[in-house]
């Protein structure tokens, strides 16, 4: 379940997914979204990645998908490893 509200990650206004981001981040298929795409921010008029909010960084909720998660989860350790014999 993805969430429908994000706040900006500049002034952190509440604002809700468009419904082809919404259906796209249900669907899990952003990575065939334009990843340099910006949304700009009503309240601030800062640039909003697309991608990142249809990846539920900037959700209200913490996202709950098993399969973004398992995903960061990887990074974060292939990150730690990096670190450590890097
Ligand atoms: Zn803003």
């Amino acid at each position: 379940m993805v969430s429908e509200r994000f706040r900006c990650p500049h002034c952190g206004v509440s604002l809700t997914k468009s419904p082809m981001a919404h259906i796209l981040g249900q669907a899990h298929s952003y990575v065939v979204f334009s990843s340099r795409r910006t949304v700009t921010c009503p309240g601030c008029g800062g640039a909003i990645d697309a991608k990142r909010m249809i990846d539920g960084e900037y959700d209200e909720k913490e996202p709950v998908s098993s399969g973004c998660g398992i995903l960061v989860a990887i990074a974060v350790i292939v990150a730690i490893l990096a670190w450590i014999f890097g």
